[in-house]
């Protein structure tokens, strides 16, 4: 059976939109109440997706509420250097901004540069103080380690996780040399993918870009997908790992439905995260040229199928993509030498590494998790303080930590898991489940400790 890759919004031939090139349509909020228009209703029944509202399907009602999870917990909103107002196209008051950013970038890029004269390899790590080069680079041999510790390896690189990381595995899998893919071309695109996530955000940020890079290596390595795939595949699989969250808001796509961003009409409410984190790489591909040496219509598919990859994380469409990998996995007809499989299994690959939190030891788990209901209710906040409707599993009044992540475990993690444990029997599948049924026992544990809590958030399909 082909796989039908899932098509953009707006074709390639088009132009990238306005706001990507001119990289000044980012997004970000302002906490000023004046900025904020009366939501349309009209506009909240609009939500296209695979999963109907009015499902009574638990599962699919769960994903739905994921959906609205992804929140924003950027203290006070403050614009950021490609900021733009939710109900405004452009801020124009982030111009001067955004070319002291440019500079500042450049001036690293600079700095970069100027470090791999006279060197063969450019080496990431000539950016770190020295007392911390050798325990990055140590960690960096340990990167295939499903214990990775991103948030030490965040700290060691002094922030710079993603671009450590991403150079150290394009470099280790000798891609700069296959694709002739210019280093200082890389580097700068690097820096500026790691610059347009919001470091304010506690979980859409670029750590978390960085350790879906680092679980996206861990299963690029696993023995099905290493013998089959193709080296443009792993290029792929990387970027659309580093990219896929690319400049994300900290708040989720109904919250920009209901509150008329221009993102939302854009996109038509379909996928407008998703696509707007993938017209976001392109447009830094073709600000920095990474790409420029290959054919056109080389580039254009890459391109392409970068978006592919990137708009199947779109959690909405869980399902559509579960229910297409349980087909095969059950018919058995799953053939890696045909590459339309081949990108439907780094499709998977990518949704399973964007999730995987659940699935790493419970030290490192329970960070993840707290950072990302940071974001939930910090979402739930902003929506109280302007009188909107709060997003499910927002309201920190309503909802703790513990059954929210029981919930993620039981209705998303899990199936996926199950699915890609049953194509991929390894070691390391069987280590993720058995991390995934240890810290679900102990969010279980910590949740009977807790005063009993409110009946809505034990029953997804109940409004917040
Ligand atoms: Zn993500």
């Amino acid at each position: 059976m082909e796989v039908c890759y899932q098509l953009p919004v707006l074709p390639l031939d088009r132009p990238v939109p306005k706001h990507v090139l001119s990289r000044r349509g980012a997004i970000s909020f302002s906490s000023s109440s004046s900025l904020f228009g009366a939501p349309d209703p009209r506009q909240l029944s609009q939500r296209r997706g695979a999963i109907s509202y009015d499902s009574s399907d638990q599962t699919a009602l769960y994903i739905r509420m994921l959906g609205d999870v992804r929140v924003r917990s950027q203290v006070g909103f403050e614009p950021e250097g490609r900021g733009s107002y939710p109900y405004l196209c452009i801020d124009f008051r982030t111009l001067h901004c955004e070319r002291l950013r440019r500079l500042l970038s450049f001036q690293r890029y600079l700095h970069s540069s100027r470090l791999l004269w006279g060197t063969t390899h450019l080496n990431p790590l000539h950016i770190l103080d020295e007392d911390y080069i050798g325990q990055a680079k140590c960690m960096l041999e340990q990167v295939g380690s499903w214990n990775f510790d991103l948030f030490l390896f965040d700290r060691l690189t002094n922030g710079n996780s993603l671009v450590t990381m991403t150079f150290h595995l394009l470099n280790q899998y000798g891609l700069l040399e296959l694709f002739q893919l210019d280093m200082v071309k890389l580097w700068r695109f690097l820096v500026m993918v790691q610059e347009d996530y919001h470091s304010l955000n506690p979980y859409h940020n670029a750590v978390h870009a960085a350790d879906v890079t680092q679980a996206m290596y861990c299963y690029l390595r696993e023995p099905k997908l290493a013998k089959s795939l193709t080296s443009c595949d792993i290029l792929l699989g990387l970027l659309a790992a580093a990219t896929h969250d690319l400049d994300h808001p900290g708040v989720n796509q109904p919250f920009l439905i209901k509150t008329n961003h221009y993102l939302a009409k854009l996109y038509r409410n379909s996928s407008v995260l998703e696509n707007h984190h993938w017209r976001s790489a392109v447009g830094l591909l073709r600000e920095t040229g990474l790409f420029s040496h290959l054919p056109a219509e080389e580039g254009l598919k890459m391109e392409r199928q970068l978006g592919s990859l990137i708009l199947a994380t779109d959690i909405s469409r869980q399902n559509e993509y579960l229910g297409k990998f349980r087909t095969h996995l059950n018919q058995d007809d799953l053939c890696l030498s045909n590459a339309s499989h081949r990108h439907f299994i780094l499709q998977m690959a990518l949704k399973c590494a964007d999730i995987c939190n659940p699935c790493r030891p419970w030290e490192l788990s329970k960070q993840w998790s707290e950072k990302v209901t940071q974001e939930f209710f910090h979402q739930g906040d902003i929506e109280k303080k302007h009188k909107l409707e709060v997003s499910p599993l927002c309201d920190s009044q309503r909802n703790s930590m513990g059954n929210i992540q029981i919930g993620f475990m039981t209705y998303v993690v899990e199936p996926l898991f199950a699915e890609w444990g049953r194509f991929s029997d390894t070691r390391l599948s069987q280590t993720m489940l058995g991390h995934l049924g240890l810290n679900k026992a102990s969010w279980g544990g910590l949740v009977q400790q807790e005063r009993p809590s409110s009946p809505d958030e034990l029953e997804p399909s109940s409004p917040c």
